[in-house]
């Protein structure tokens, strides 16, 4: 029962990072359900990230993007500091 619990949690955990990531909230619940969290964040490591967050306005904008569709900042090339914090952020949520 414990564990049915980790796996519920885990996978609400994971889906949260794949709509982070830009690859669907109920794509990662799906597959973290059917198989296991631990393998859908493989998946969503594997698959890559799909979205970052604007440094201007904090809108989620797509990762190829070079001007944000919200406020139009094209200025975002973030340091590997940066990078990493931002990473972070968005694994923790
Ligand atoms: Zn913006």
């Amino acid at each position: 029962m414990i564990i049915f619990l980790f796996w519920i949690l885990g996978g609400l955990l994971v889906a949260q990072w794949y709509k982070n990531w830009d690859q669907g909230y109920g794509k990662g619940l799906f597959i973290s359900i059917l198989f296991s969290p631990v393998i859908a964040a493989i998946v969503l490591l594997l698959s890559g990230r799909k979205a970052r967050t604007c440094p201007k306005c904090a809108e989620k904008i797509r990762m190829q993007a070079l001007v944000c569709k919200h406020c139009g900042n094209e200025n975002f090339e973030p340091g590997p500091k940066e990078k990493l914090k931002d990473s972070m952020e968005n694994i923790i949520g």
